[in-house]
């Protein structure tokens, strides 16, 4: 955005908690409108830019409002967690394109959300592996998928069994090999729920069954993710780790799949030399098998699961339970999930505060 200054314009923009970067990108983006989720913050941040035309809302109000303005074409979802799901169906249906870096919407609602998407508006991945598929199936349009590889990292605690990750740290879970991210997406990847999460995306984004989506460890994190046709061949997608060049192509590419020339370092593979694949540790790190459990499943249980995952990483962010705690706690939130079938968006915020709730009593 800052290097392609003349070809968008910024009508709005939306943050929380980190105040002074949003003081900062209010000067420089001079949009119309910024949102401050919680109304604290958003008196904090009045404050500091009572100088400028930028009118600081708050809630989801302000956050519904910002998505639907007829003034916007193109809203960038890249909200934390579950509260990201009704923002992108307000912007589906006020037919805008949602440049998508909410997992949750698609893993909560995925189906709702599809639906919405065929009917008004449309959906650009932006997600680093979801983005690679997208890229991979252009010009594919005829043909059927044999398979989708979604590649893992395996996070910082790849190769260790579980009684090496009985004593782990919030810091030791925070430190990711390759990419830097906000602690609660680093948290899922310690875990490979963000593998859990992305498989179940991939299913709704692309249409496959989740039978048909493989996952491996690439530590290298070269190739972001494959796709297979039914001839055996592959497609993969590759480049240096850079978040910058998948929110690029999620914009670029609604013009007719443009692509523009970027800031981004260049891919030296005779650098590289080797890339690594191997099978994950399913044992270990049980959370993409549930995943792939519960969209079979479907219903509210992605949405259960993904709630308990949510509360459980917050749990152990603020040290309340430990790093093995998690998936014992969201495996049991799954199991004992009575689950309902052909849910609507209430049914499914429903689910996921029960156990939102049923968690925070549990461990207050
Ligand atoms: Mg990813």
């Amino acid at each position: 955005m800052q290097n392609n200054n003349n070809d968008y314009n910024v009508f709005a923009l939306c943050g929380n908690n980190n105040i002074d970067l949003l003081e900062n990108q209010v000067r420089q983006f001079k949009p119309k409108f910024c949102v401050v989720y919680e109304e604290n913050n958003a008196n904090d941040l009045k404050i500091k830019v009572k100088d400028t035309n930028t009118k600081v809302l708050s809630g989801m109000d302000g956050i519904n409002f910002i998505a639907s303005h007829e003034k916007t074409d193109y809203v960038i979802n890249a909200l934390m967690g579950e509260i990201g799901l009704l923002p992108t169906l307000t912007a589906l249906k006020s037919n805008k394109t949602v440049g998508l870096a909410n997992k949750e919407t698609l893993v909560a609602a995925g189906d709702i959300v599809m639906k919405t998407a065929r009917e008004s508006g449309s959906i650009m991945p932006i997600d680093s592996e979801h983005c690679a598929i997208y890229q991979c199936l252009r010009g594919e349009e005829n043909n059927e998928i044999d398979k989708l590889i979604l590649t893992a990292s395996g996070g910082p605690f790849y190769g260790k069994n579980k009684d090496e990750l009985k004593n782990v740290t919030v810091d030791d879970a925070l430190r990711h090999p390759t990419w830097k991210m906000g602690k609660k997406i680093t948290i899922d990847s310690a875990t490979m729920m963000n593998k859990g999460l992305e498989l179940i995306e991939a299913c709704h984004l692309f249409g496959v069954s989740p039978d048909d989506i493989e996952i491996i460890i690439h530590r290298e994190s070269i190739i972001h993710s494959l796709a297979q046709f039914k001839d055996k061949s592959i497609k993969a997608q590759m480049g240096l780790p850079d978040m910058k060049m998948c929110i690029q192509y999620a914009l670029t590419c609604v013009n007719n799949g443009k692509r523009e020339t970027s800031q981004c370092k260049e891919l030296d593979l005779t650098q590289i030399k080797t890339l690594t694949f191997a099978k994950p540790d399913d044992e270990t790190f049980i959370f993409p098998e549930l995943a792939r459990y519960t969209i079979k499943e479907g219903g509210t249980l992605p949405a259960v699961m993904n709630a308990a995952n949510e509360t459980a990483a917050e749990l152990f962010l603020k040290e309340k339970i430990s790093f093995l705690d998690i998936f014992d706690l969201v495996q049991k939130a799954v199991l004992e999930h009575k689950n309902k079938k052909n849910p609507s968006i209430t049914d499914i915020i429903n689910a996921s505060e029960e156990i939102k709730r049923h968690f925070i009593t549990k461990f207050a």
